[in-house]
């Protein structure tokens, strides 16, 4: 279909690690209709904002997979900056109150951080029209933890749930190693071998890789 094709065609998605502990930062974009998504913007947001001033594209929508400080730090900047509203699944509204206290484990200034203006409730529908992601509710790492499925592209964001060979930790507050393990076998090894993986963290992998050679991951 030539629309689809179009549509690729006018697609964006970088991914770079951003701040001390290089959580990957993704955009994802529309040139066509001039629209993007950032998804966990950790930190270096005058970066994400020159990349979207030169890519030409409107921030619509700041996604955050959980609310640990590496992958929401930047959120309410870049809010201010662009006017885009801040979605973080409302679990993870407590480590919003513990933010010094991250601050300290990480050993950066506190960011001033604010509550989300919306949810990611499992199911729900974000992105752009273009290039829609379902939200999976993937507690385990944080109990807001979220994965964004980007259907037709084939592409999932996994946050620190799911890495290349590893999971994530399960030792910080909020954290559930049975929970994490059962949520990845339900609804992220569930998806089909293709779907290419960006991870929170460290290269991008494929979900059948994962299934197949992820140490934490085989039958016992
Ligand atoms: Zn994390």
């Amino acid at each position: 279909m030539p629309e689809s094709v179009a549509t690729i065609e006018a697609m964006v998605l970088e991914t770079f690690p951003v701040g001390l502990l290089q959580c990957n930062c993704t955009i994802l974009g529309d040139e066509e209709a001039g629209e993007a998504i950032v998804i966990d913007p950790g930190d270096e947001i005058g970066r994400i904002e020159r990349r979207l001033l030169e890519l030409g594209l409107k921030l619509k929508q700041i996604l955050i997979t959980h609310g640990h400080i590496d992958h929401i730090g930047g959120a309410l900047k870049l809010k201010r900056l662009t006017g885009a509203p801040i979605f973080l699944n409302e679990n993870d509204l407590p480590l919003l109150e513990r933010m010094a206290e991250q601050a300290e484990w990480v050993g950066v200034p506190t960011p001033e951080t604010a509550s989300p203006d919306e949810t990611l409730a499992d199911g729900a529908n974000v992105g752009l029209e273009s290039f829609p992601a379902h939200v999976l509710h993937t507690p385990g790492h944080t109990q807001g933890s979220v994965c964004l499925h980007f259907v037709p592209l084939k592409l999932l964001i996994a946050g620190d749930t799911l890495f290349a060979g590893s999971i994530g930790r399960t030792d910080l507050p909020g954290g559930d190693y049975g929970q994490i393990i059962d949520t990845i076998h339900s609804r992220l090894l569930t998806l089909p071998d293709e779907i290419q993986v960006i991870p929170g963290h460290g290269p991008v992998t494929f979900i059948g890789r994962e299934r197949k050679s992820n140490p934490f991951l085989q039958p016992h």
